[in-house]
């Protein structure tokens, strides 16, 4: 499969790969009304693997205009049962488990995730349309009491047609959870993916048409954020933006929707998330828990645990466990059984959090492990670990946005839980420790959107779960 989309062969699988390296629109394989094309960079060694039909305002119209024609009232997705609705979600769920090995091997060559990763979230992203499946004939409305000879009832109603505008760091997950929900809904969508990642985008809507979906429900247009994405969240016959990415442009999705035509709009934008752990925890359980919990996907997780606040009497010795861990991460081809950790995304990304590891240094946090490339090809980072954090460094501040853990002492509850809100974000947060009251007391004042008391419900089990819930707010 790697072979195939790296153009080592030849004959007519290379050509389904070159038909899909286009926009999807109205069901076809288009190339951009420009003509122009962008590469999508393997990160393991940051050569081209693909150029890629690159969309932009002119091509978001052509894909608005064939997602409109497929909500008009008469069209066969609008008068579709629902229930065929929801078969056509799980038949989409049951072509992914298909051609999961696929999916698995797409998404590791694109974005550099480690394979076993990759089958990870192929496989819950099945999950997660056979979920959505199911909701696409139970969504009801209320009958109200009203005074008077009335009846009063709702009737919930699709949006319309949907923007989506999503990042590279779970590209399919991303797409999933955009997906399902919209299609269950009744909507149709218009999809523009990371640049970095769109080949798996493509490949999901050659399965789109496969299932049997009509022409326009679904349309992919790649492209960049500036234009591509812009195009979308300004559009104003686009009836609602779902937009995951960062804050920073998630402030101008807001503005675009705003300005245009007041659309709707949900944003997940980053994270600082606080990771305390208390000197009662199982000090093994809690090191593990918190080295998952941050370097899980490269770092590369809005709800990463990426400031890690550990008690002071165990500090020292939970810093040791800490960067044993890390040192031993197996970094490396994503393809290779047992790589833990892949390249960083680009280069971009590459440099940003070389950056950030500088910055740590200079303003005198303690480089414990790592602090350096990998190798001399493609964005690989060593597992890095800080100690002696301060809350005012810049390291302890900002989204790094990779394997970088940031560990800082405090001593008290009441202490850790007004510097855990201490910051810009609002995520998600985490307590490990055996004492129910500092778990709940906690868990009440920390200003986060998902909170994980680990240690009571089981170690790494609840940290994986939580990633799930970070979803559910979506
Ligand atoms: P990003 O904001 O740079 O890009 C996200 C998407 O927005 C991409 O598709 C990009 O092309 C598009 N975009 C960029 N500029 C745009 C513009 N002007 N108008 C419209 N669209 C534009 O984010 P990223 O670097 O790809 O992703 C990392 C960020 O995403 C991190 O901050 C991370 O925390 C956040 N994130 C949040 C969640 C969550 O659920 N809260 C999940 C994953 C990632």
């Amino acid at each position: 499969e790697r072979a195939r989309w790296e153009g080592n062969e030849k004959g007519g699988d290379r050509k389904r790969e070159r038909m899909m390296a286009c926009l999807f629109i109205n069901n076809e394989f288009v190339d951009a009304v420009s003509g122009k094309t962008f590469p999508t960079i393997n990160p393991t060694n940051g050569k081209k693997i693909v150029d890629v039909a690159e969309g932009d305002k002119a091509d978001v119209d052509r894909a608005v205009a064939a997602a409109s024609a497929a909500f008009s009232p008469r069209s066969s997705w609008r008068t579709m049962n629902a229930s065929a609705r929801g078969k056509l979600i799980y038949k989409l769920a049951t072509l992914m488990e298909r051609d999961v090995e696929y999916l698995a091997n797409l998404e590791s060559l694109d974005n550099g995730k480690a394979y076993a990763d990759s089958l990870f979230d192929i496989n819950f992203s099945a999950d997660i349309f056979k979920y959505y499946a199911g909701w696409a004939d139970k969504i009801h409305g209320n009958t109200c009491p009203a005074d008077g000879p009335v009846l009063t009832m709702t009737r919930k109603e699709p949006v319309g047609v949907v923007g989506q505008i999503i990042p590279w760091n779970y590209p399919v997950l991303m797409l999933s959870w955009k997906w399902g929900p919209a299609l269950a809904a009744g909507c149709t969508i218009v999809l523009k993916p990371a640049e970095q990642t769109p080949l798996t985008a493509l490949y999901m809507a050659s399965l789109i048409k496969e299932a049997g979906f009509p022409a326009g429900v679904v349309n992919v247009v790649p492209g960049y954020g500036p234009t591509a994405g812009a195009a979308v969240a300004w559009h104003p016959q686009i009836r609602k933006v779902a937009f995951t990415g960062s804050t920073e442009v998630g402030r101008l999705i807001a503005e675009a929707a705003a300005k245009s035509n007041l659309k709707r709009i949900s944003l997940e934008l980053g994270g600082k998330s606080p990771l305390v752990v208390f000197s009662d925890a199982d000090l093994d359980e809690a090191v593990e828990i918190a080295h998952v919990g941050l370097f899980a996907n490269h770092g590369q997780s809005c709800c990463a645990g990426s400031r890690t606040f550990v008690q002071e009497d165990i500090y020292d010795s939970f810093v040791k466990k800490a960067v044993a861990k890390a040192q031993a991460r197996k970094v490396g081809d994503p393809f290779v059984e047992g790589t833990e950790q892949g390249p960083q995304v680009d280069d971009e990304i590459f440099n940003k959090v070389l950056g950030y590891i500088e910055s740590g240094k200079k303003e005198g946090a303690k480089l414990e492990c790592g602090g350096d490339r990998v190798g001399k090809e493609g964005y690989f980072i060593k597992p890095t670990v800080f100690s002696n954090v301060m809350d005012n460094m810049k390291i302890a501040r900002e989204e790094i946005f990779g394997p970088v853990q940031c560990i800082i002492k405090f001593k008290t509850l009441e202490e850790v839980i007004e510097r855990a809100n201490n910051t810009t974000y609002g995520l998600a947060a985490a307590i490990i420790t055996k004492d129910i009251d500092k778990a709940l007391t906690f868990a009440q004042s920390v200003q986060a959107g998902s909170v994980w008391l680990q240690d009571l419900l089981g170690a790494v089990g609840g940290c994986k779960g939580g990633n799930q819930a970070c979803t559910t707010t979506d």
